[in-house]
């Protein structure tokens, strides 16, 4: 059925009769309210319709309006965004698809759908921390993301994304597997980038990587499809006939105030995009990610708010693959790359002329070397060698020797059981979750090493990410922000810089071990930055089968539901190669639906 924008027709007795709206209620993007749920009448008429219904038009939700409008289904593509993209239009465009790609035959490099399915459930590959990869990725999914991974970068291309002409490498992975290179770097070309409102120079735009390029291609490849792409449609609850029992029949959504509710005659599709920016949603997982971690990545952007699986769970949908949102490895967790502001994640640099540069309020000061900065935590003191990198992952040829899911692979591990992000968060010995704000403190002298200038736009000030001051104490005295939780005693935060100062003086770092310490703190004004660590991504979500179908606690299928990318779970990987191949095959499957009439 062609969709038809002005069609409110009254639908069948039986749906507005036993249809009841399980869901929850709309938040601000720009204010990241977060979805409570709610139970909601059934709809008094529906105000558009299609086939297919996908909701969130991301790296998931582009592929998967597009092969569900190429296998004759008529779509509805909703984002609550006033442009498309989500997390994927901010990302570094690297795209690990492998299993036999085009790309790495022409470099021959050997690869296969079972060489891939193999890696990423390999249960012998461990971090050094002692947590694996692979061990709790569901098979079924992994071995529709094995078969549908070679065809999906072909895909791609065919659709018009443009990957930089080299061999697939591992530059950008994490988690991708250890057989073979297998990431692709989509070339940013002429299109606009969402953190600086500008194209690239032309002269690396074809040789650069940026998500850009492969959601400004999609987005073509959408609309030329026949797509209907709905902005600022927010939705805000499922259709399901019963509260937990029969088909889906739609969705309702918000835009600007107006409800809308919007009928898929074969299928919705969650392509929400996650939960890390919902705090009590993430702390399911993780109890220590408390508000405090305020600048999750893709922020203020793109907002994962877990509306998707909230009015997927209030449905009867499941969760699945929890250990993959609480394992310490990958990009689950970073160090905060910037500093000095609230959104720090290391790849996003929110720049004046971004169209939300407004919201970001700042770049930031991106650390080149943490031997210019001490970290403190809120009480002014010290907690770990602030050299210290973040959680590592696996990915091509980590591990050598390899051999495939035998356990001599752990033991060339060099194991290191703690870690910097832990012993952030660990907090500072009083009863409450979190480890509170993290502060970098550094001098003038420091700024003129890393090249700072310590002044808006770099820092914002207005909000409370950054301070200055010609004493230590006064600095720590004039540290207010909502989430520091108790004044910073400014004679702890001069003891803890003048220790550091005298192991600068001995040439150790007799704490926490920071290899030999090479800058003292003394030349005023003094420096503090906001530092602390960033969520990422969320690995966790609805449970999902092969086919990208919806399970509900019962373990059965919830007629006409899918999910694809963060927010399905089951599947550890990091971004955009699991997001578009999940796309492909849940806009396929629901397209293939047999109609609900
Ligand atoms: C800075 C950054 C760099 C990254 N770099 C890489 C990289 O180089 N390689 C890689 O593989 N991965 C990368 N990632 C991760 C990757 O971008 C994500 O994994 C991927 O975009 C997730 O796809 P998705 O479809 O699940 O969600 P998204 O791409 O985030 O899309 C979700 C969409 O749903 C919309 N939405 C949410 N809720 C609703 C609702 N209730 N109603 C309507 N619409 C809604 C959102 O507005 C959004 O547009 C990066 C992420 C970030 C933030």
């Amino acid at each position: 059925m062609k969709h038809d924008p002005k069609n409110k027709r009254q639908f069948s007795r039986r749906d507005f009769v036993k249809t009841t709206t399980v869901g929850v209620s709309a938040a601000g993007l720009a204010g990241l309210g977060i979805p409570r749920a709610e139970i909601r009448e059934r709809p008094p008429h529906w105000d558009q319709q299609a086939d297919v219904v996908v909701v969130g038009a991301g790296a998931s939700g582009l592929p998967a309006a597009i092969e569900a409008s190429e296998h004759g289904a008529s779509v509805i593509l909703l984002d609550a965004n006033f442009d498309v993209g989500g997390h994927a239009i901010l990302s570094e465009g690297n795209v690990a698809l492998g299993g036999g790609t085009s790309r790495q035959k022409k470099y021959n490099i050997e690869d296969s759908p079972d060489i891939l399915f193999r890696d990423l459930t390999d249960w012998s590959v461990v971090e050094p921390n002692g947590f694996p990869d692979y061990r709790y990725n569901d098979k079924e999914i992994i071995r529709a993301f094995a078969d549908n991974s070679a065809p999906t970068y072909e895909w791609l291309v065919a659709h018009g994304v443009v990957f930089v002409e080299k061999a697939p490498d591992r530059s950008g992975g994490t988690s991708d597997g250890n057989s073979a290179p297998r990431e692709n770097h989509a070339a940013p070309m002429a299109w606009p980038r969402m953190q600086t409102g500008k194209p690239v120079d032309p002269a690396v735009a074809a040789t650069e990587s940026s998500g850009v390029g492969l959601i400004r291609p999609l987005e073509a490849a959408a609309r030329k499809a026949g797509v209907q792409v709905l902005l600022k449609h927010r939705m805000s609850s499922i259709v399901r006939q019963e509260p937990s029992a029969g088909r889906v029949l739609g969705v309702k959504a918000t835009s600007e105030g107006e409800t809308v509710h919007i009928r898929a005659q074969k299928g919705v599709v969650i392509t929400t995009g996650g939960s890390s920016s919902n705090v009590n949603f993430r702390r399911i997982f993780d109890t220590r990610l408390t508000e405090e971690y305020n600048g999750v990545a893709g922020e203020p952007y793109s907002v994962q708010d877990a509306s998707g699986e909230l009015a997927a769970i209030a449905i009867g949908a499941s969760l699945w693959g929890a250990y993959n949102n609480v394992g310490e490895f990958g990009l689950r967790l970073t160090k905060a790359g910037r500093i000095g502001c609230q959104y720090g994640y290391r790849n996003l640099e929110f720049q004046p002329g971004s169209p939300v540069f407004h919201l970001a309020r700042a770049r930031g000061l991106f650390v080149r070397d943490y031997q210019n900065v001490i970290l403190v935590n809120q009480l002014g003191l010290r907690f770990y060698d602030e050299t210290q990198e973040q959680y590592t992952a696996n990915n091509y040829n980590a591990l050598r020797p390899y051999t495939q899911g035998s356990y001599l692979n752990a033991e060339i591990i060099k194991y290191r059981p703690t870690s910097f992000l832990d012993a952030a968060l660990a907090g500072t010995g009083d009863a409450v979750n979190g480890g509170g704000p993290i502060w970098a403190i550094f001098d003038a002298n420091a700024a003129k090493r890393e090249q700072w200038t310590v002044e808006p736009p770099y820092v914002d000030i207005a909000e409370g990410y950054f301070f200055s001051e010609n004493s230590m104490a006064a600095l720590a005295t004039a540290i207010v922000n909502k989430h520091q939780r108790k004044p910073m005693p400014g004679g702890t935060l001069e003891g803890t810089v003048a220790r550091y100062n005298s192991f600068v003086d001995d040439g150790k770092d007799a704490e926490f071990g920071k290899p030999a310490p090479k800058y003292k703190i003394d030349t005023p004004p003094f420096y503090a930055a906001w530092a602390t660590p960033v969520v990422h991504d969320t690995r966790a979500g609805l449970r999902i089968n092969a086919k990208c179908q919806v399970v509900d606690f019962f373990g059965d299928v919830i007629p006409g539901l899918y999910c694809a990318g963060e927010s399905a779970g089951g599947f550890s990987f990091h971004g955009l190669a699991r997001c578009t191949v999940q796309g492909r095959i849940a806009g396929k499957n629901a397209a293939n639906e047999s109609p609900d009439t």
